[in-house]
Protein backbone atom coordinates (compact mmCIF):
# COMPACT_ATOMS: atom_id res chain seq x y z
CA UNK A 1 0.00 0.00 0.00
CA UNK A 2 1.06 3.21 -1.06
CA UNK A 3 0.34 6.89 0.00
CA UNK A 4 -0.74 9.74 -2.35
CA UNK A 5 2.86 10.66 -3.35
CA UNK A 6 1.89 14.03 -3.54
CA UNK A 7 0.27 14.58 -0.23
CA UNK A 8 3.83 16.00 1.25
CA UNK A 9 3.12 19.28 -0.54
CA UNK A 10 -0.15 20.27 1.07
CA UNK A 11 1.73 19.22 4.49
CA UNK A 12 4.81 21.00 3.57
CA UNK A 13 2.57 23.95 2.67
CA UNK A 14 0.88 24.38 6.59
CA UNK A 15 4.63 23.83 8.11
CA UNK A 16 5.11 26.84 6.05
CA UNK A 17 2.41 28.47 7.75
CA UNK A 18 2.73 27.80 10.96
CA UNK A 19 6.25 29.46 11.11
CA UNK A 20 4.97 32.25 9.12
CA UNK A 21 7.11 31.82 6.23
CA UNK A 22 4.11 31.92 3.80
CA UNK A 23 4.30 33.96 0.66
CA UNK A 24 2.08 35.62 -1.63
CA UNK A 25 1.62 38.13 -3.76
CA UNK A 26 0.10 41.51 -3.95
CA UNK A 27 -1.22 43.23 -7.20
CA UNK A 28 0.05 46.13 -8.16
CA UNK A 29 -1.83 48.58 -11.02
CA UNK A 30 -0.89 50.97 -13.54
CA UNK A 31 2.93 52.92 -14.13
CA UNK A 32 5.92 52.09 -11.66
CA UNK A 33 6.56 54.73 -9.62
CA UNK A 34 7.45 57.00 -6.03
CA UNK A 35 3.58 56.43 -5.37
CA UNK A 36 2.05 52.91 -6.92
CA UNK A 37 -1.98 51.69 -6.96
CA UNK A 38 -1.53 48.27 -4.89
CA UNK A 39 -4.72 46.84 -4.34
CA UNK A 40 -7.02 49.29 -5.73
CA UNK A 41 -5.18 52.12 -2.90
CA UNK A 42 -2.50 54.76 -3.88
CA UNK A 43 0.79 53.79 -1.50
CA UNK A 44 3.95 55.34 -1.37
CA UNK A 45 6.35 52.93 -2.79
CA UNK A 46 9.41 52.07 -0.63
CA UNK A 47 9.47 48.14 -1.90
CA UNK A 48 10.81 48.98 -5.23
CA UNK A 49 14.38 48.17 -7.35
CA UNK A 50 13.56 50.79 -9.48
CA UNK A 51 16.18 53.15 -7.86
CA UNK A 52 16.29 55.88 -10.70
CA UNK A 53 12.78 55.81 -11.53
CA UNK A 54 13.21 54.50 -14.57
CA UNK A 55 10.81 51.69 -15.09
CA UNK A 56 8.02 54.11 -15.74
CA UNK A 57 10.30 56.97 -18.09
CA UNK A 58 8.57 57.85 -21.09
CA UNK A 59 11.91 57.66 -23.08
CA UNK A 60 12.18 53.67 -22.33
CA UNK A 61 8.60 53.14 -22.91
CA UNK A 62 8.95 55.03 -26.06
CA UNK A 63 12.12 52.50 -27.05
CA UNK A 64 10.72 49.96 -25.83
CA UNK A 65 7.78 50.40 -28.53
CA UNK A 66 9.32 51.24 -31.24
CA UNK A 67 11.70 48.21 -30.87
CA UNK A 68 8.63 45.79 -30.55
CA UNK A 69 7.62 47.70 -34.24
CA UNK A 70 10.81 46.58 -35.69
CA UNK A 71 11.72 43.48 -34.77
CA UNK A 72 8.33 41.95 -33.07
CA UNK A 73 7.48 40.67 -29.78
CA UNK A 74 9.88 37.51 -29.31
CA UNK A 75 13.12 37.23 -30.38
CA UNK A 76 12.59 33.55 -31.91
CA UNK A 77 15.82 31.39 -30.44
CA UNK A 78 18.73 31.23 -29.05
CA UNK A 79 21.51 34.61 -29.97
CA UNK A 80 23.56 31.94 -31.30
CA UNK A 81 20.70 30.64 -33.60
CA UNK A 82 18.13 33.14 -34.69
CA UNK A 83 17.79 35.31 -31.77
CA UNK A 84 20.46 37.78 -32.10
CA UNK A 85 19.94 41.70 -33.30
CA UNK A 86 22.17 44.51 -33.76
CA UNK A 87 20.40 45.92 -30.70
CA UNK A 88 21.66 43.11 -28.17
CA UNK A 89 25.19 44.22 -29.59
CA UNK A 90 24.83 47.65 -28.95
CA UNK A 91 23.75 47.18 -25.70
CA UNK A 92 26.90 44.97 -24.26
CA UNK A 93 28.77 47.97 -25.63
CA UNK A 94 27.10 50.72 -24.02
CA UNK A 95 27.32 48.45 -20.97
CA UNK A 96 31.33 47.79 -21.11
CA UNK A 97 31.62 51.60 -21.93
CA UNK A 98 29.66 52.46 -19.06
CA UNK A 99 31.67 49.54 -16.67
CA UNK A 100 34.57 50.62 -18.79
CA UNK A 101 35.62 47.19 -19.45
CA UNK A 102 36.78 44.93 -22.77
CA UNK A 103 33.23 43.92 -23.49
CA UNK A 104 30.28 42.72 -21.92
CA UNK A 105 27.57 40.08 -22.77
CA UNK A 106 23.61 39.98 -21.66
CA UNK A 107 21.66 37.97 -20.44
CA UNK A 108 17.68 37.09 -20.14
CA UNK A 109 18.07 37.80 -16.16
CA UNK A 110 20.36 38.13 -13.66
CA UNK A 111 20.06 35.19 -11.91
CA UNK A 112 20.88 33.34 -15.49
CA UNK A 113 23.78 35.04 -15.52
CA UNK A 114 25.17 34.02 -12.47
CA UNK A 115 24.12 30.72 -12.43
CA UNK A 116 25.90 30.24 -16.09
CA UNK A 117 28.97 32.23 -15.12
CA UNK A 118 30.16 30.23 -12.33
CA UNK A 119 29.20 26.81 -13.67
CA UNK A 120 31.19 27.71 -16.73
CA UNK A 121 33.98 29.07 -14.49
CA UNK A 122 34.22 26.08 -12.19
CA UNK A 123 33.88 22.79 -11.71
CA UNK A 124 34.47 19.45 -9.71
CA UNK A 125 38.10 19.81 -9.18
CA UNK A 126 38.18 23.84 -7.93
CA UNK A 127 36.67 25.84 -4.81
CA UNK A 128 34.59 28.52 -4.35
CA UNK A 129 34.39 30.90 -1.03
CA UNK A 130 30.91 32.67 -0.87
CA UNK A 131 29.31 35.49 1.40
CA UNK A 132 26.88 34.08 3.78
CA UNK A 133 24.30 37.05 2.82
CA UNK A 134 24.96 36.00 -1.12
CA UNK A 135 21.70 36.31 -2.95
CA UNK A 136 20.34 33.04 -4.09
CA UNK A 137 21.31 33.40 -7.68
CA UNK A 138 25.16 33.66 -6.21
CA UNK A 139 24.62 30.42 -3.98
CA UNK A 140 22.47 28.03 -6.18
CA UNK A 141 25.12 29.14 -9.17
CA UNK A 142 28.05 27.46 -6.96
CA UNK A 143 25.63 24.57 -6.27
CA UNK A 144 25.19 23.93 -10.04
CA UNK A 145 28.77 24.20 -10.56
CA UNK A 146 29.98 21.00 -8.43
CA UNK A 147 32.52 22.97 -6.93
CA UNK A 148 33.69 22.68 -3.31
CA UNK A 149 31.94 25.35 -1.95
CA UNK A 150 32.69 27.31 1.70
CA UNK A 151 30.56 30.28 2.55
CA UNK A 152 32.22 32.46 4.57
CA UNK A 153 31.13 34.82 7.64
CA UNK A 154 29.60 38.18 6.08
CA UNK A 155 32.30 40.48 4.85
CA UNK A 156 34.66 38.88 7.44
CA UNK A 157 38.48 38.73 5.14
CA UNK A 158 39.95 37.08 8.35
CA UNK A 159 37.99 34.47 8.03
CA UNK A 160 38.05 34.28 4.80
CA UNK A 161 41.92 34.22 4.19
CA UNK A 162 41.72 31.51 6.75
CA UNK A 163 39.99 29.78 4.95
CA UNK A 164 42.27 30.18 1.89
CA UNK A 165 45.56 29.62 3.61
CA UNK A 166 43.95 26.07 4.88
CA UNK A 167 42.35 24.89 1.66
CA UNK A 168 43.77 26.52 -1.72
CA UNK A 169 46.35 24.51 -2.41
CA UNK A 170 44.10 21.45 -2.30
CA UNK A 171 42.15 22.95 -5.64
CA UNK A 172 42.80 23.85 -9.32
CA UNK A 173 40.75 26.69 -9.55
CA UNK A 174 39.75 29.06 -7.20
CA UNK A 175 36.38 31.45 -7.08
CA UNK A 176 35.51 34.06 -4.77
CA UNK A 177 31.46 35.41 -5.36
CA UNK A 178 29.65 38.30 -3.57
CA UNK A 179 27.00 40.52 -4.13
CA UNK A 180 28.67 44.34 -4.11
CA UNK A 181 25.62 45.86 -2.67
CA UNK A 182 24.13 42.87 -0.25
CA UNK A 183 20.32 42.98 -0.91
CA UNK A 184 18.51 41.86 2.07
CA UNK A 185 20.95 44.35 4.04
CA UNK A 186 22.35 47.33 2.07
CA UNK A 187 25.72 47.41 3.06
CA UNK A 188 28.76 46.79 0.81
CA UNK A 189 31.38 44.17 0.23
CA UNK A 190 35.05 44.95 1.36
CA UNK A 191 36.22 45.17 -2.87
CA UNK A 192 39.63 46.76 -2.10
CA UNK A 193 40.28 43.96 1.00
CA UNK A 194 38.58 40.75 -1.58
CA UNK A 195 40.55 42.38 -4.48
CA UNK A 196 44.04 42.17 -2.34
CA UNK A 197 42.96 38.66 -1.33
CA UNK A 198 41.98 37.19 -4.31
CA UNK A 199 45.34 38.24 -5.85
CA UNK A 200 47.41 36.63 -2.86
CA UNK A 201 45.71 33.52 -3.25
CA UNK A 202 45.35 33.71 -7.24
CA UNK A 203 41.39 33.34 -6.65
CA UNK A 204 38.85 34.92 -9.48
CA UNK A 205 37.11 37.23 -8.16
CA UNK A 206 33.21 37.66 -8.67
CA UNK A 207 30.73 40.57 -7.86
CA UNK A 208 27.46 40.95 -8.34
CA UNK A 209 26.59 44.63 -9.17
CA UNK A 210 22.76 44.34 -8.87
CA UNK A 211 21.70 46.58 -6.30
CA UNK A 212 24.84 48.76 -7.32
CA UNK A 213 25.03 48.99 -11.19
CA UNK A 214 23.10 52.87 -12.15
CA UNK A 215 23.23 53.78 -8.14
CA UNK A 216 27.31 54.25 -6.88
CA UNK A 217 29.97 55.53 -8.11
CA UNK A 218 30.36 58.83 -10.22
CA UNK A 219 29.09 57.88 -13.50
CA UNK A 220 26.93 54.97 -11.93
CA UNK A 221 29.19 52.61 -13.05
CA UNK A 222 28.72 50.49 -9.67
CA UNK A 223 30.58 49.56 -6.29
CA UNK A 224 33.70 48.95 -8.63
CA UNK A 225 33.76 52.19 -9.82
CA UNK A 226 32.64 53.88 -6.10
CA UNK A 227 36.16 52.17 -4.39
CA UNK A 228 38.14 53.24 -7.43
CA UNK A 229 38.94 49.93 -8.48
CA UNK A 230 37.99 50.79 -12.09
CA UNK A 231 39.82 48.59 -14.55
CA UNK A 232 40.96 45.60 -12.00
CA UNK A 233 40.74 42.07 -13.39
CA UNK A 234 37.39 41.30 -11.83
CA UNK A 235 34.17 39.47 -13.24
CA UNK A 236 31.08 42.07 -12.67
CA UNK A 237 27.80 40.26 -12.91
CA UNK A 238 24.82 42.95 -12.90
CA UNK A 239 20.50 43.13 -13.40
CA UNK A 240 19.25 45.17 -16.01
CA UNK A 241 15.71 45.33 -14.03
CA UNK A 242 16.85 47.40 -10.98
CA UNK A 243 17.87 51.46 -11.62
CA UNK A 244 18.19 50.08 -15.32
CA UNK A 245 14.41 49.65 -15.13
CA UNK A 246 14.43 47.05 -17.87
CA UNK A 247 14.49 43.24 -17.92
CA UNK A 248 17.79 40.93 -18.35
CA UNK A 249 21.46 40.13 -16.89
CA UNK A 250 24.83 41.07 -17.85
CA UNK A 251 28.48 40.50 -17.16
CA UNK A 252 31.32 42.47 -17.75
CA UNK A 253 34.79 42.00 -17.79
CA UNK A 254 37.81 41.29 -20.13
CA UNK A 255 37.33 40.31 -24.06
CA UNK A 256 38.98 36.65 -23.50
CA UNK A 257 36.08 36.55 -20.29
CA UNK A 258 33.45 37.60 -22.51
CA UNK A 259 34.50 35.60 -25.43
CA UNK A 260 34.57 32.21 -23.01
CA UNK A 261 31.17 32.83 -21.47
CA UNK A 262 29.60 32.94 -25.15
CA UNK A 263 31.23 29.28 -25.57
CA UNK A 264 30.25 27.68 -22.02
CA UNK A 265 27.76 29.43 -20.18
CA UNK A 266 24.57 27.13 -20.69
CA UNK A 267 22.11 29.82 -19.54
CA UNK A 268 23.18 32.38 -22.09
CA UNK A 269 23.40 29.20 -24.59
CA UNK A 270 20.76 27.63 -24.45
CA UNK A 271 17.90 30.42 -23.66
CA UNK A 272 16.13 32.24 -26.13
CA UNK A 273 17.74 35.86 -26.50
CA UNK A 274 16.31 38.85 -24.77
CA UNK A 275 13.14 40.67 -26.20
CA UNK A 276 13.82 44.05 -28.65
CA UNK A 277 11.39 45.54 -26.46
CA UNK A 278 13.82 44.75 -23.07
CA UNK A 279 16.69 45.44 -24.88
CA UNK A 280 16.19 48.47 -26.25
CA UNK A 281 14.51 50.00 -23.16
CA UNK A 282 17.70 48.96 -21.23
CA UNK A 283 20.24 50.71 -23.68
CA UNK A 284 17.95 53.92 -23.19
CA UNK A 285 18.40 53.76 -19.41
CA UNK A 286 22.42 53.13 -19.55
CA UNK A 287 22.00 56.67 -21.46
CA UNK A 288 19.93 58.44 -19.41
CA UNK A 289 22.59 57.23 -16.34
CA UNK A 290 25.45 58.71 -18.30
CA UNK A 291 23.43 61.57 -19.05
CA UNK A 292 21.47 62.46 -16.17
CA UNK A 293 23.75 62.75 -12.92
CA UNK A 294 21.08 64.76 -11.21
CA UNK A 295 19.04 61.65 -10.76
CA UNK A 296 21.43 59.41 -8.87
CA UNK A 297 22.09 62.84 -6.94
CA UNK A 298 18.57 63.29 -5.95
CA UNK A 299 18.46 59.29 -4.83
CA UNK A 300 21.52 60.03 -2.61
CA UNK A 301 19.86 63.44 -1.00
CA UNK A 302 16.95 61.17 -0.28
CA UNK A 303 19.37 58.91 1.69
CA UNK A 304 20.65 61.16 3.22
CA UNK A 305 17.57 62.61 4.63
CA UNK A 306 15.86 59.49 5.49
CA UNK A 307 18.91 58.28 7.60
CA UNK A 308 19.36 61.32 9.18
CA UNK A 309 15.60 61.93 10.34
CA UNK A 310 15.19 58.01 10.94
CA UNK A 311 18.28 58.94 13.28
CA UNK A 312 16.79 61.85 15.13
CA UNK A 313 12.99 60.66 15.69
CA UNK A 314 13.25 57.53 15.75
CA UNK A 315 16.68 56.37 17.65
CA UNK A 316 14.77 52.71 18.89
CA UNK A 317 14.66 51.74 15.30
CA UNK A 318 17.17 49.00 14.87
CA UNK A 319 18.74 49.76 11.86
CA UNK A 320 21.21 47.94 9.87
CA UNK A 321 24.50 49.18 8.44
CA UNK A 322 23.77 50.87 5.10
CA UNK A 323 25.35 51.96 2.48
CA UNK A 324 23.11 52.13 -0.30
CA UNK A 325 19.12 53.10 -1.05
CA UNK A 326 18.46 50.04 1.11
CA UNK A 327 17.75 50.51 4.77
CA UNK A 328 16.14 47.96 6.76
CA UNK A 329 14.91 47.73 10.49
CA UNK A 330 15.00 44.73 12.62
CA UNK A 331 11.90 43.16 14.15
CA UNK A 332 12.30 40.20 17.12
CA UNK A 333 10.26 37.83 14.55
CA UNK A 334 8.63 36.99 11.20
CA UNK A 335 5.19 37.64 13.17
CA UNK A 336 6.31 41.15 14.19
CA UNK A 337 7.73 41.97 10.69
CA UNK A 338 4.18 40.61 9.36
CA UNK A 339 1.99 42.85 11.34
CA UNK A 340 4.43 46.07 11.06
CA UNK A 341 4.12 45.73 7.33
CA UNK A 342 0.68 45.74 7.31
CA UNK A 343 0.58 48.36 10.14
CA UNK A 344 2.25 50.48 7.15
CA UNK A 345 0.04 49.10 4.35
CA UNK A 346 -2.35 50.68 5.94
CA UNK A 347 -0.76 53.77 6.74
CA UNK A 348 0.03 54.21 3.13
CA UNK A 349 3.64 52.88 2.78
CA UNK A 350 4.61 49.96 0.52
CA UNK A 351 7.74 48.59 2.55
CA UNK A 352 7.83 44.42 2.80
CA UNK A 353 8.40 42.54 5.48
CA UNK A 354 11.78 40.26 4.57
CA UNK A 355 11.53 36.98 6.68
CA UNK A 356 13.55 33.45 6.65
CA UNK A 357 14.33 31.67 5.11
CA UNK A 358 15.29 34.73 2.52
CA UNK A 359 17.27 35.85 5.23
CA UNK A 360 17.90 34.70 8.98
CA UNK A 361 16.96 37.59 11.20
CA UNK A 362 13.10 39.57 10.27
CA UNK A 363 13.22 42.73 9.03
CA UNK A 364 11.11 45.49 7.52
CA UNK A 365 13.01 46.85 4.15
CA UNK A 366 12.57 50.32 2.86
CA UNK A 367 13.96 50.99 -0.28
CA UNK A 368 14.73 54.45 -2.03
CA UNK A 369 14.13 56.03 -5.26
CA UNK A 370 15.39 59.18 -6.65
CA UNK A 371 11.65 60.05 -7.56
CA UNK A 372 10.57 60.21 -3.79
CA UNK A 373 9.82 63.66 -3.09
CA UNK A 374 10.40 65.23 0.45
CA UNK A 375 6.71 64.28 1.92
CA UNK A 376 6.95 61.21 0.58
CA UNK A 377 9.81 60.46 3.02
CA UNK A 378 7.74 62.52 5.69
CA UNK A 379 5.10 60.38 6.07
CA UNK A 380 7.03 57.55 5.82
CA UNK A 381 8.37 58.95 9.09
CA UNK A 382 5.24 59.55 10.47
CA UNK A 383 4.20 56.12 9.91
CA UNK A 384 6.99 54.51 11.39
CA UNK A 385 6.61 56.73 14.14
CA UNK A 386 2.91 56.22 15.19
CA UNK A 387 3.98 52.72 14.71
CA UNK A 388 6.88 52.67 17.38
CA UNK A 389 4.57 54.23 19.98
CA UNK A 390 1.93 52.02 18.97
CA UNK A 391 3.86 48.73 20.27
CA UNK A 392 5.81 50.59 23.28
C1 LIG B 1 17.88 40.85 -8.19
C2 LIG B 1 19.19 40.21 -8.03
C3 LIG B 1 19.63 39.25 -8.95
C4 LIG B 1 18.73 38.70 -10.02
O1 LIG B 1 18.58 39.59 -11.07
P1 LIG B 1 17.30 39.37 -12.02
O2 LIG B 1 17.67 40.15 -13.24
O3 LIG B 1 16.14 39.92 -11.30
O4 LIG B 1 17.20 37.91 -12.28
C5 LIG B 1 20.90 38.75 -8.80
N1 LIG B 1 21.69 39.13 -7.80
C6 LIG B 1 21.30 40.04 -6.89
C7 LIG B 1 22.24 40.44 -5.80
C8 LIG B 1 20.03 40.58 -6.96
O5 LIG B 1 19.63 41.45 -6.03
Amino acid sequence: MFTNPYAWIEESLTTIHRADWYRSVQTIHGLPGATVLLEGREVINFASNDYLGLAGDERLIAAAKMAIQELGTGSTGSRLLSGHRELHRDLERAIASLKQTEDAVVFSSGYLANLGTITALVGKRDFILSDLYNHSSLKNGAILSGATTIEYPHCDIEALRIKLSQQRQNYRRCLIITDSVFSMDGDLCPLPALLEIAEEFSCMLLIDEAHATGVLGNTGAGCVEHFGCTGRQLIQIGTLSKALGSLGGYVAGSKTLIDFLRNRAPTWIYTTALSGADTAAALTAIKIVQQEPQRRAKLWQNIAQLKQVMQQQLPKLKLLPSESPILCFQLPSAADALTVGQQLKHAGIFAPAIRPPTVSTSRIRISLMATHEPTHIKKLVEALSSISTQSN
